[in-house]
């Protein structure tokens, strides 16, 4: 069995992949080829957004947000504790400082009381000028943007969704990618929108901050004129190979959220009462990026893991070690205890198999086996 199941994917969009992908290579415009723009105008408009830009991660399109917005040394950017490391790894870049905030423990995602202590802290300590708050989509549920727009305009935020786990998820009708001033996502293979390399987008409703974005993707160059360079940029480009990629996932891709969904469904009916299942808010829908549970301690989840691999399921734990306790992070002065949220979900949380291509039967031989180590 397979954490995630790229093959059977594959199969199901091979005969035009391989005729695109080959087309492309024949055709030579491997960087910004006709692929590319009909890839933005098509996530643009799946959305709900005026503008798609491209580029080369999901990384580099927060970076690319962030240096839009001129985030640099002295502000503050409140980031989740709970989550992947680039989330923070991109404030630092710019040379502004990371601080980082408790979830929710049902939703995994930014809390907004939490926030709002964070902020007032900020600002009573003197130091840094609080800018802007990314919200992460975890696990591919959209974060609460109304309570986090609550607490952002008291403050004077801007606020940029890290969308790399929420493509395809919605928050109150609306899709992920279009819930905040500026939204990102990552295209790494095992995202729920995954190219055959690495790529990422950022999403925005302002034509003059598309083109910002458009400049800084390359080395800061003159729309009119690329041998003209008026800012610091860097070289963050889709290329056309990935775009075809993405167009053909494109097409399947409704399909398999709802295949996403089936699986997840299947799962919380067999295992609620059984361990912590997790929740999507009523008005929400996940993109399923990940099925996540949580056992009682992390005793009990090495005894889990250890015996599901015994029976060849593999399982993975999203995120062991919260983001105020990294190495590269000490020098903020990260405490443990300081989270209590974060700390129990990075104690505690496993991420099941989780793809498009499983089948009920499948997800009931997980959950048996799941159930026998208890
Ligand atoms: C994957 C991920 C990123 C980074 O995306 P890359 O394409 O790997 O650079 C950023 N934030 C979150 C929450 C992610 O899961």
């Amino acid at each position: 069995m397979q954490f995630i199941n790229l093959e059977a994917q594959y199969k199901e969009i091979k005969e035009k992949l391989d005729k695109e992908v080959l087309d492309v290579i024949a055709g030579g415009r491997y960087i910004n080829g006709p692929n590319v723009s009909e890839l933005e105008k098509r996530l643009a408009e799946y959305v709900g957004r005026k503008y798609c830009v491209t580029c080369g991660n999901g990384t580099d399109a927060l970076s690319i947000v962030l240096m839009a917005w001129g985030i640099g040394k002295g502000d503050a950017v409140f980031v989740p504790d709970f989550t992947f490391f680039a989330t923070a790894e991109v404030v630092a870049h710019c040379g502004a400082t990371p601080v980082f905030v408790d979830i929710d423990i049902n939703t995994f995602n930014i809390d907004a009381a939490s926030l709002k202590d964070a902020v007032e802290k900020t600002v009573k300590e003197g130091k840094l000028t609080p800018k802007v708050v990314i919200p992460v989509d975890l696990f591919g549920q959209p974060a609460d943007y109304d309570e986090v727009y609550a607490v952002a305009k008291q403050y004077g935020l801007k606020v940029l969704e890290d969308g790399a786990q929420g493509f395809g998820g919605t928050y109150k009708g609306r899709k992920a990618c279009s819930l905040a001033d500026a939204s990102t996502t990552s295209f790494f293979p095992s995202k729920p929108l995954g190219c055959y390399g690495d790529g990422g987008a950022i999403f925005t409703d302002s034509e003059e901050e598309a083109l910002l974005l458009r400049s800084i993707r390359v080395h800061g160059s003159n729309p009119n004129d690329k041998y003209d360079n008026v800012r610091i940029g860097l070289n963050s480009r889709l290329d056309t190979v990935q775009a075809a990629v993405l167009n053909c996932k494109m097409d399947v891709f409704d399909k398999e959220l709802v295949t996403r969904q089936l699986a997840a469904d299947c799962y919380s009916a067999l295992l609620k009462g059984y361990v912590e299942i997790p929740e999507v808010k009523k008005d929400n829908t996940s993109s399923w990026a990940q099925y996540s549970i949580r056992l009682t301690s992390p005793e009990q989840r090495k005894e889990v893991v250890a015996k599901l691999k015994e029976q060849q399921i593999p399982t993975m734990i999203y995120y062991p070690c919260p983001l105020h306790l990294q190495t590269a992070f000490k020098s903020l002065g990260g405490q443990v205890g300081d989270f209590p949220k974060t700390e129990l979900a990075c104690n505690t949380i496993l991420s099941l198999p989780m793809h498009p291509y499983l089948n009920d039967r499948m997800v009931a031989t997980i959950c048996n086996h799941l159930k026998k180590s208890l």
